[in-house]
């Protein structure tokens, strides 16, 4: 069969493994959003049913020897095809790898753990999560054992979302990170604090929805490929490069939460959508890693949708749609979206805090790994990092180290997901990357802030558009972070932009 043919099977291989998880995603967003409670049962059934023969078709002998066969074409050429054989066969020599008594197993806890996690959260309940989590870990270190050998147990889990990044390298970058972030804190804290009350009140939930959406839109959200609609936990989803799909959670006593959880996925979403239509129905038609990923949501939401540039543009318009600000000045409202406060929970921390919560769940994960720290000890573990790193203790486990789903929700699905290790560090690279992106947008556009000033957002889109979003996977992280910012990643831009910000802020 000459190679034209053998691309043509692949790629038609490959399209089937694409819409089965479409079709799996599809079912999972009905799930979230408007499905009858009495359709749990069958819906778990199905969804578990399409994973099966995505991961079965991913792991086709069949699919081997066509990319054995192509082999010679990846070596010999640099094109598109090359790179589309390259990252199938890395995708599938990592599926291969994995048992399917281990998918079994994996998938099987992670719904049960979930279950369990769900009631004993709201009971602050470590007690009967601890079981969960003990075997959790033990599947965690069954996983990382097909990929031996390794230099750290957590690099496999690592290599899953962030391809080319190792647990030193992480390491390296959190030891800057934290060096620089504790004292910040300290000082910004002993200022006089902000005041965030114009936040709360009544807020129609609709006009907060269409409020959102009209930002959405304004940052280049298609809705002729897109949509939003409201789930308890905000995500976005995609069924095809042509159904690009955002969630979020409204609150009838709280502004800013719905809000900045759709600018945050619109960013996910923006990125998804902004792929090359040709590299749509292949491995290539995805983000590039998750913490790539990351830092578009929070280059939206944050460097974006919290600056003043921003909000000089649209805060009259927030004030049309919500009377109750009238009397609240732009800069009150600024400082209000921007408090910077030591909370004891990852999801309402401000940007400055924020990764010293992601650092220290990090810490945890290869602490726990490596067998220095029994799960039985996880609570006071989580408190003493907490009182070091932040100054707080948590209240309770509730608010302590049950918080976060991840831990307690592990799995499979092409890949590792969630469990113990390899669930955090994403949402620090995110931060990092989104300053990094957005500093080298800026000395290529310089104009780019009065255009954000006008509402206007094509220069920065487009930019991201051309070095983020159309590669997809064809690029590597490292390759796109390198192409698009003229360097490796680096906390420096991400320092530098909290430093002019809060310092301004806070006058310091
Ligand atoms: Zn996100």
């Amino acid at each position: 069969m000459p190679s034209e043919a053998k691309l043509r099977e692949l790629r038609a291989r490959l399209l089937e493994i694409c819409d089965l998880g479409w079709a799996g995603a599809a079912l999972s967003w009905d799930q979230a959003t408007y499905m009858p409670a009495g359709g749990a049962p069958a819906r778990a059934r199905q969804i578990a049913l399409l994973g099966r023969l995505e991961h079965e078709r991913l792991t086709d002998p069949a699919l081997g020897r066509l990319l054995d066969a192509l082999a010679p074409y990846a070596e010999e050429h640099e094109d598109e095809d090359a790179r589309l054989i390259a990252v199938a066969r890395r995708d599938f020599d990592k599926a291969i790898k994995v048992s399917a008594s281990y998918v079994k197993r994996a998938n099987a806890l992670g719904a049960a753990s979930y279950s369990a996690w769900r009631i004993a959260r709201p009971e602050d309940d470590f007690a009967s999560m601890r079981p969960y989590l003990e075997q959790s870990l033990e599947l965690t270190r069954e996983y990382v054992e097909f990929f031996a050998p390794y230099r750290h147990m957590i690099d496999p889990l690592i290599d899953d979302v962030d391809q080319g990044l190792t647990c030193a390298d992480i390491h390296a970058l959190f030891d800057e990170l934290r060096r620089e972030l504790v004292p910040l804190v300290d000082v910004i804290c002993n200022r006089p604090p902000a005041d965030d009350r114009c936040l709360h009140g009544e807020f129609a939930q609709r006009s907060q929805l269409e409020f959102g959406l009209k930002v959405a839109t304004d940052f280049g959200y298609d809705l002729e490929r897109g949509r939003l609609d409201t789930t308890p936990h905000p995500f976005c989803t995609k069924f095809s490069d042509a159904d690009v799909r955002i969630t979020t959670r409204t609150y009838a006593n709280e502004l800013s939460q719905s809000l900045f959880s759709i600018l945050h996925e619109t960013g996910h979403a923006l990125y998804e959508q902004g792929i090359a239509p040709e590299l749509s129905g292949t491995p290539l038609g995805k983000g590039t890693s998750v913490g790539v990923h990351e830092s578009q949501s929070r280059l939206w939401e944050n460097v974006v949708g919290r600056s003043r540039n921003f909000w000089q543009h649209y805060y009259p318009k927030l004030q049309q749609d919500f009377p109750q600000l009238g009397k609240t000045p732009p800069e009150s409202f600024y400082r209000a979206i921007n408090m910077v406060a030591r909370s004891p929970i990852r999801t309402d921390a401000d940007e400055v805090t924020y990764n010293l919560h992601i650092i220290l769940r990090f810490d945890l994960e290869i602490d726990l790994l490596e067998g220095r720290l029994a799960v039985k000890d996880l609570p006071e573990a989580w408190r003493a990092r907490y009182q070091s790193d932040l100054a707080i203790t948590p209240p309770d486990d509730r608010d302590g180290c049950l918080q976060d789903v991840h831990w307690y929700s592990g799995g499979y699905s092409g890949g590792y997901s969630g469990g113990v290790g390899g669930a955090f560090h994403s949402y620090a690279i995110g931060n990092i990357l989104a300053a990094q992106f957005y500093a080298a947008a800026l000395r290529a556009h310089p104009d780019i802030p009065n255009e954000i000033r006008a509402g206007e957002f094509t220069t920065l889109r487009n930019w991201l558009t051309q070095n983020l979003y159309r590669h997809g996977r064809k690029l590597k992280p490292a390759e796109i972070v390198a192409r698009a910012t003229g360097e490796p990643m680096t906390i420096k831009p991400y320092m530098a932009y909290l430093r002019s910000k809060y310092g301004e802020l806070y006058r310091l």
